[in-house]
């Protein structure tokens, strides 16, 4: 993974540590691509958690839409960004439990936000492509994302799991997709027996 992936790092564009919370919120059920389309012009637009937090609520939902369940992303960024305006002094929270706090925010938003904005390792983001790799790779065979995370997590040592959820997701992505995995190009072909596998 090292060698086809050094440089593996999250692809939704941000600023700061609260762009990227907004943005992975935006990101359920939705490309990378399509909600960097939509922060490029939504950061602009709000660009402090107040600003979030005491938006137009029918006006926000519009300018998310593109994104889907727009409604509930919009309840949730303005909740989230709300608590941090009055609860957090306006800052994102860096431990787990305080980011669970937030309306909107699981696991694996919280893992991403830790991860990548502030480089603390207190899990292992488990989104669509890892959840799918480690069970293709055998590192887990539960179907559960906190079970996989858990899994991931006695496997991978804890100063690998940012880089190495990273890898695995755009490995999901270039490689081993969910439909036709690209085995005859895949460095980890040797490693894996997937009855997935197309070779
Ligand atoms: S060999 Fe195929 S199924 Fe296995 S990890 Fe590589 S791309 Fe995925």
């Amino acid at each position: 993974m090292d060698e086809a992936y050094p440089a593996a790092t999250c692809a939704l564009h941000h600023d700061n540590p609260f762009q990227l919370l907004i943005s992975t919120i935006l990101s359920a059920q939705c490309t990378d691509e399509r909600v960097n389309q939509v922060t490029a012009t939504l950061f602009p637009k709000y660009p402090s958690p107040e600003a979030f937090a005491y938006a137009n609520p029918s006006e926000l939902e519009k300018e998310i839409r593109p994104t889907g369940f727009f409604r509930n992303k919009a309840k949730s960024v303005m909740g989230a960004s709300k608590l941090i305006v009055e609860g957090f002094g306006g800052k994102v929270p860096q431990t787990m439990e305080e980011l669970l706090t937030l309306p909107g925010v699981a696991r694996k938003t919280a893992n991403v936000v830790l991860g990548t904005a502030f480089g603390v390792a207190s899990g292992v983001v488990v989104d669509t492509h890892v959840q799918r790799l480690s069970g293709r790779l055998d590192l887990s065979r539960q179907k559960d994302p906190k079970k996989i995370e858990q899994d991931l997590m006695q496997v991978i040592p804890q100063d690998r799991w940012i880089l190495f959820s990273h890898q695995l997701i755009w490995h999901g992505r270039r490689v081993c997709q969910a439909r036709k995995p690209r085995c005859a190009e895949c460095t980890l072909e040797s490693l894996c027996y997937s009855k997935d596998k197309i070779i």
